[in-house]
């Protein structure tokens, strides 16, 4: 038997293909049927009339109807074995009429239904396919929703905490003599335990052996300053409080006026030592960063954090609670 080619491959073709060959085969068998009925009449008929002339008729009309009985039973037979024998025996394979002969040949309900239900799993095939695509696509599109917002979270976590702020410092430098109460002994700064802010030197400072007039501890004012260089040498501009040492009367203001935790408790903070600045980050030589500055949209900030270390400073709230990251110290710092 042949492959069912183009013209059997869908079930409209051979159901219609089907029903003529139904069509044929009722004929077939159905016309023979009403001649014989006629036939009976037309016997019935001559019998009664009885008459020569008409019985030459009657003769004549029952042989031209045994005749068409023959072609119209032998036609669909024959076209029937035709199409079966060029189907079989593959005579003209591959041709248009070898092609119909096989698809007239196989027609049958059951291919109908087999083309079918065929069509059917290949249409749910394609749903099912469509249906995983669909997946694939929404799984797509999660994922990379859910990439873009874990690089969101990302950055937003490293603009908030600063990458190295603090990195190791070492100096010789020693310096016993005391401002406000602070000495330097080996480049680490030795503050008293406490209260801060009664030393502050005022407002004149410099009248007062110190080199800054704000009262920042000498050489916390030159490690500011030399950050202030480096800053500016890598294209930033940075400037430091001019509240350069907190009076205990300040930060007892700040602490009651301020959310509570939010500002140390009098007689604790280090701006009372002259040895803590509050500094300002700029986008570049001139601008200064907003409220809203994260590393990518304050990279004056993001050079200060991560460079301060080589001044001996860092940024010792940047993972606090209450994040200030702006506040300033020395790396080197105990109390004694
Ligand atoms: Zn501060």
């Amino acid at each position: 038997m042949f492959q069912v080619l183009l013209l059997c491959d869908q079930s409209v073709m051979v159901r219609a293909i089907y029903f003529f060959k139904t069509f044929l085969n009722i004929l077939r068998f159905s016309l023979p049927l009403i001649l014989i009925f006629m036939l009976t009449i037309d016997f019935y008929k001559g019998m009664i009339i009885g008459e020569n002339d008409d019985k030459q008729q009657i003769i004549k009309k029952v042989g031209n109807r045994v005749i068409a009985c023959i072609i119209v039973f032998l036609v669909p037979t024959i076209v029937n074995l035709t199409m079966s024998i060029i189907n079989k025996a593959g005579y003209g394979n591959g041709n248009y009429f070898q092609e119909f002969a096989s698809c007239y040949d196989e027609a049958s309900l059951e291919l109908v239904k087999k083309l079918e239900s065929e069509e059917d799993l290949k249409l749910s095939e394609i749903e099912e396919q469509k249906r995983q695509e669909s997946i694939i696509l929404a799984a797509d599109y999660q994922a990379k929703e859910a990439a873009k917002k874990e690089e969101n979270r990302k950055a937003y976590q490293d603009s908030q905490s600063g990458v190295s702020p603090n990195g190791s410092y070492s100096s010789n430098l020693t310096d016993l003599n005391k401002q406000n109460g602070v000495y330097i002994k080996n480049g680490t700064f030795y503050k008293p335990s406490g209260p801060s802010g009664k030393g502050c030197p005022g407002s004149n400072a410099t009248s007062k052996g110190y080199n800054n007039s704000y009262g920042y501890n000498n050489y916390f004012y030159i490690m500011l300053t030399n950050l202030i260089k480096g800053a500016k040498d890598a294209g930033y501009n940075l400037s430091i409080s001019s509240q350069g040492c907190r009076s205990y009367k300040t930060q007892v203001e700040y602490y009651q006026s301020m959310e509570k935790g939010r500002a140390a408790k009098p007689g604790n903070s280090r701006h009372g030592w002259g040895i803590a600045s509050d500094v300002t980050f700029y986008k570049n030589a001139t601008t200064k960063c907003g409220s809203k500055r994260t590393r990518s949209n304050c990279p004056g900030m993001a050079w200060v954090h991560d460079n301060a270390y080589k001044y001996g400073l860092k940024f010792p709230l940047l993972n606090a609670s209450y994040r200030e990251d702006w506040h300033i110290e020395p790396i080197n710092l105990k109390t004694y």
